[in-house]
């Protein structure tokens, strides 16, 4: 606290120079060292700096790191063209064929290089196969790439060689007082390219960071500007809101701002089903926490959390009209999908993973005989166990079967045997429903 205290009326007493628009701000002031930048990122900038170009740690990385957070990656921006960062490096590769970036290569890690861009004028706007706004698609000076940068914490340049910041748009007090403010005239911006107004929202969650009220005000005139782009995106964007470790804040986020409806069917999905919501919460909450944990996530996992009460619903309906359970289950799984694809945009890939785990939802059911050790051998048991477990959470399946499971799985072969149930008993039951019906229906039709 004192530290944090003095800290600060250090920072005060500290002139930052100015270089043209830029207020330089010294190492003394901010604290961000060079040993803090990746091992990449650092041979990326002393490289190109040593062949005489500018380069510099750009974007999320200097944010985070001021905000003392954990860079997911972090980018270089340099005035260096592609081909020119390429010939500087040997294992480069030049990848996008509009907005050409190049990916330097580290063992592991890929530093991403971006050469300096500017803004060109809304009539020279064009977007590529993505729906990307290429407005920023002209080489320009650093000055002018600070400009085509949407918020002021995302526009701060970090020299490693001088570990001296370069800030053009007040980001560096922005981040300091927790402040997410758009650069230039939001609406204008949100007009460029809506999907700003969905990284606000999910910045401002990730980083606890408050969004600026002239920044946040044109978002409810504005949200309608996201029915024009493509689902692809939306769903990059959607996705990375799920997978950020801070779902739950950002959903409440959206909601807060109003967002939340006819955005996008992804997440209305998620409103569409009352007696789901708790359920899909939980699935956000666990997946935040696996996160912060750095287990893994499967995007899968989590489609199949979204659309679990709609095949349910859809299961239900079938078999309450007499179908066999598991061809019922089919049936179902096929139908959401096939409707959601024309919504949601869900890869394709994802397809078998959640049909699995949704499919393992009904073996779990079954505890007798040698089902059960079929079952753990599995390979897909353990996402199968923890989306049962979700939705012995959700009130959905009593909690007697996720704890049954939960000890057998890990129980000695002598208590496994005991925990079996009597063979049969289930299967008598399920038996003789449908040998009922036929004779109802024929009934009828008589
Ligand atoms: P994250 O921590 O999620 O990676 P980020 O800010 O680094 O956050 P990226 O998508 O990696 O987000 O983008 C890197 C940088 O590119 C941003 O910091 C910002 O300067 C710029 N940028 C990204 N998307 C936009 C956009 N839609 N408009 C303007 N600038 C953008
Ligand atoms: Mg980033």
């Amino acid at each position: 606290m004192i530290k944090r205290f003095l800290k600060r009326v250090f920072r005060r007493s500290q002139k930052a120079k100015k270089v043209g628009n830029a207020r330089i701000i010294p190492f003394a002031s901010h604290g961000v060292s060079r040993d803090q930048i990746s091992y990449g990122s650092l041979k990326v900038t002393d490289g190109l700096q040593a062949a005489g170009y500018q380069a510099f740690v750009v974007g999320g990385a200097v944010r985070d790191l001021l905000l003392s957070k954990t860079p997911k990656d972090f980018d270089v921006a340099t005035n260096a063209t592609p081909e020119e960062v390429r010939r500087v490096f040997r294992r480069a590769r030049i990848i996008g064929r509009r907005f050409r970036l190049v990916h330097v290569m580290f063992g592991e890690e890929v530093v991403e290089v971006s050469t300096f861009r500017r803004m060109v004028d809304a009539e020279d706007v064009q977007a590529d196969e993505h729906g990307r706004l290429l407005r920023d698609n002209e080489f320009g000076d650093q000055e002018q790439d600070a400009a085509r940068r949407d918020f002021t914490a995302n526009a701060l340049y970090y020299d490693p060689t001088t570990q001296e910041i370069h800030d053009y748009h007040d980001g560096y007090s922005d981040t300091e007082n927790q402040i997410l403010r758009m650069i230039g005239q939001p609406a204008v911006r949100y007009r460029e390219d809506p999907v700003r107004m969905l990284r606000a929202v999910r910045l401002s969650a990730k980083l606890g960071m408050k969004l600026e009220a002239k920044t946040a005000a044109p978002i409810n005139e504005m949200k309608n500007l996201l029915d024009n782009v493509p689902q692809a995106r939306l769903l990059d964007e959607v996705l990375k809101m799920l997978l950020s470790g801070n779902s739950v804040a950002c959903i409440q986020q959206l909601r807060q701002m109003n967002l939340h409806h006819g955005l996008l069917p992804l997440l209305d999905v998620i409103w569409a089903q009352p007696t789901g919501e708790k359920f899909i919460m939980l699935a956000l909450h666990n997946t935040d926490d696996r996160l912060r944990q750095d287990k893994p996530v499967s995007p899968a996992f989590l489609f199949a959390a979204l659309l679990w009460h709609e095949v349910l619903a859809a299961w239900n309906l079938r078999v309450k009209r007499g179908e066999r359970p598991v061809g019922a289950m089919h049936e179902a799984m096929d139908e959401v999908l096939a409707k959601q694809k024309q919504q949601l945009a869900i890869p394709h890939r994802h397809d078998a993973v959640m049909k699995e785990i949704w499919l393992l939802q009904q073996r779990f059911e079954q505890r007798a005989g040698q089902r059960p050790y079929r079952l753990l051998e599995q390979p897909r048991f353990r996402a199968g166990y923890d989306f049962l477990l979700l939705r012995c959470a959700s009130g959905e399946v009593p909690d007697d079967l996720g704890l049954w499971w939960d000890e057998f799985q890990d129980a000695t072969a002598e208590r496994q045997k005991e925990m079996l149930q009597p063979e049969g008993a289930a299967e008598k039951k399920r038996r003789r429903k449908p040998r009922k019906k036929p004779a109802a229906v024929a009934a009828t039709a008589e």
